[in-house]
């Protein structure tokens, strides 16, 4: 069986140099452990921290060792007496075609809810981190007007899409014109602007929202933030997600700017961390399948075929190649 490691740490960008390849004997599961066969492998941006030799929320992985990822799997051997051989399961495992779990580092993913899958994006960790940033950190009111950059990946979809749903106006970036359709023609938004594309960010941040931003939800940090933050309202509420823009700096181009508009708004700004919310993870994905199941939130996923094209799926991130949720698929269940 095959797992990726980390070959080397990244200076920069990453590439696939960063990675090897490697077959090891298939593990064999102890008491209470199952032998799990991946189907669906997460690649998160997050991943690019753990890259990294610095203390962070997340350890750092070992170079020659595995590296780690949120997965979907089968149940293919089980000493554990809460799984059966066949179950559809999910946990943080390995970048891995087949790995060891523990009983209790598992959940169990119904197939009859809808696509496995779903279990990394929509109805994972991201549908999730959009669920409570939103609602705890930026609390939007009918009439707001919430920016969200990233708007069409897994976190920021789904984030514009609730923001909607609580009555404000919506408007996102991202970086391609297919995903600008996808946000205003199908999810709903009223404005999107293509960053890539864009000369003046300013004046398109402006023009999409003439009543200015009440919540900004940061996916991505650098010029986009640049471009929002002199558009922020009294009590404004600023939920800092990601700094995807920022991750493969060598040297963080210049420190927060433009401050004196927090005294200005009074604005709160104010970090989140996903795994804050373990105990309410269950009520958020409760009332994201509701959504999905009526069809108040859509979501789309980019499936990278293949174990082997891993690394490239990661890297893809970087580049804005997903639509939705990037996943890659290792198998056939
Ligand atoms: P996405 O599905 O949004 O994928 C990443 C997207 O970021 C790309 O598709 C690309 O879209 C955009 N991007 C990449 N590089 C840049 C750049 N240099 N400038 C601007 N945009 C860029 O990923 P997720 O939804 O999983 O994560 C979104 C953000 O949320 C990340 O920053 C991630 O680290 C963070 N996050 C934080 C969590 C927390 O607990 N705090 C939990 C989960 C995610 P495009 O350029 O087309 O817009």
């Amino acid at each position: 069986t095959r797992q990726w490691h980390l070959a080397s740490r990244p200076v920069g960008e990453p590439t696939e140099e960063n990675f090897e390849l490697v077959t090891v004997d298939r593990p064999e599961p102890e008491a209470n452990e199952v032998l799990v066969k991946t189907l669906y492998q997460s690649v998160d941006p997050y991943m690019r921290g753990r890259m990294r030799d610095a203390e962070s929320y997340a350890e750092p992985w070992d170079v020659g060792e595995p590296m780690k990822a949120s997965v979907v799997g089968e149940v293919v051997e089980s000493n554990a007496a809460e799984y059966d051989e066949g179950d559809i399961v999910t946990g943080d495992l390995l970048w891995a075609e087949h790995a060891v779990a523990d009983a209790g580092e598992l959940q169990r993913v119904d197939p009859d809810h809808g696509p496995i899958s779903t279990a990394l994006g929509v109805l994972g960790m991201p549908g999730v981190t959009g669920y409570w940033g939103l609602n705890d950190v930026c609390d939007p009111k009918p009439g707001d007007t919430v920016f969200v950059s990233a708007a069409a990946g897994a976190v920021g979809s789904v984030v514009g899409q609730l923001a909607k749903l609580s009555g404000a106006r919506v408007v996102g970036t991202a970086g391609s014109e297919a995903k600008i359709d996808w946000l205003t023609d199908e999810l709903g938004f009223d404005a999107a602007i293509n960053y890539k594309e864009t000369d003046d960010l300013s004046s398109a941040v402006k023009e999409a929202c003439p009543n200015g931003v009440d919540c900004y939800f940061d996916n991505v940090g650098g010029p986009i933030t640049d471009a929002v933050w002199p558009r922020l309202n009294v009590d404004a509420r600023v939920a800092v997600c990601g700094q995807i823009a920022l991750y493969n700096e060598t040297e963080v181009p210049t420190g927060p700017r433009k401050l004196t508009k927090l005294i200005e708004t009074r604005a709160t700004v104010e970090g989140l961390l996903v795994s804050d919310y373990q105990q309410r993870w269950g009520q958020a994905l409760q009332r994201l399948s509701q959504f999905v199941q009526s069809g108040d939130i859509q979501y789309r996923e980019n499936v990278v075929e293949g174990f082997e094209n891993a690394p490239d799926a990661f890297l893809g991130l970087f580049e804005g190649e997903n639509i939705g949720k990037q996943v890659v698929k290792v198998a056939d269940g």
